[in-house]
């Protein structure tokens, strides 16, 4: 078993595929300048073999949408005064705005700045995603390294 420091207040994301920690990290924009932030890799896990966890402290929030596309088995677990006072498991999300970008040249998201990027879910599986404008699919199963995803969110 792996002891971990705890942490007073912030936010635990934990189950992380193991060697992913600090792509969640770059995904959701946190800003390790300021933010006391703790990565463990490859830490023992019963349940899935070897895992990473990130821990941010004094974290209020972080983006659970972005999370359930880059690695949806991960859990968030919100810390208060040392104890989770709350643990949520993310989920794949149905719809998905302005996190993937899409790949079409021709698309009006691709032409318009500023135009909102919304994809819908079509295979939870794969986690295949279609654009609402010009319906191109974008796998995110596996695709942690991939392009798409915006390293700022738009309402940030
Ligand atoms: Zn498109």
């Amino acid at each position: 078993m792996v002891v971990i420091d705890s942490i007073g207040k912030g936010i635990v994301i934990d189950h992380i595929t193991a060697g992913m920690g600090m792509k969640v990290i770059e995904y959701l924009d946190i800003d390790t300048t300021k933010d006391t932030v703790a990565v463990i890799m490859n830490a023992v896990s019963n349940k899935y073999g070897r895992k990473d966890v990130v821990k941010i402290e004094n974290a209020a929030d972080v983006d659970l949408t972005a999370l359930g596309l880059i690695d949806p088995k991960v859990t968030v677990n919100y810390i208060e005064d040392h104890i989770i006072r709350e643990k949520i498991h993310i989920t794949v999300p149905e719809k998905v705005v302005n996190i993937i970008k899409c790949n079409n040249p021709r698309c009006v998201t691709s032409i318009e700045p500023g135009a909102p990027q919304i994809f819908h879910l079509i295979d939870r599986e794969n986690r295949e995603y279609r654009c609402e404008y010009c319906d191109d699919i974008i796998s995110m199963k596996g695709g942690y390294g991939n392009e798409f995803i915006h390293k700022q969110w738009v309402n940030r």
